[in-house]
């Protein structure tokens, strides 16, 4: 018998869950702290650069590029078996913003250091989207 597997999804909390709700939204929107100005990723209730509490969720462009990537070539998890080989990358956004996501659109051996990225949106369950990035054409 075939065994169904679900691929796991985010965990969210109070500082997390706007990230995940605008994500929803097709909107990729970070913190900007209220007192010094800065962007700052994963979302913190407290800002990592002046440790001011307040904050505003602020819109990103969605354009950035390849900072660091890997080729996932072994089922680390029975879940994304059917997805190898692919990329787990570190992208880093037109405003500077560095987060984990996937490449996606693409062979991975077209992944490159540089290469320019835009988001798009996969919704993995009811709750969560997921922002992921393909090649800028
Ligand atoms: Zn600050």
């Amino acid at each position: 018998m075939m065994q169904s597997h679900s691929k796991p999804v985010p965990v969210a909390d109070i500082d997390t869950k706007p990230f995940w709700d605008y994500c929803k939204k097709r909107e990729l929107r970070v913190q900007k702290c209220l007192k010094c100005g800065k962007l700052h990723y994963p979302p913190n209730s407290i800002c990592p650069n002046c440790l001011n509490m307040g904050s505003e969720w602020v819109k990103l462009s969605g354009k950035g590029q390849v900072y660091s990537f890997i080729v996932v070539h072994r089922r680390y998890h029975p879940a994304f078996a059917a997805e190898i080989p692919y990329v787990v990358a570190i992208i880093e956004t037109e405003e500077g913003i560095r987060m984990l996501s996937n490449v996606i659109g693409c062979k991975p051996d077209a992944v490159k250091i540089g290469m320019p990225v835009e988001v798009v949106y996969e919704d993995v369950s009811p709750e969560f989207t997921l922002p992921k990035f393909k090649p800028t054409i």
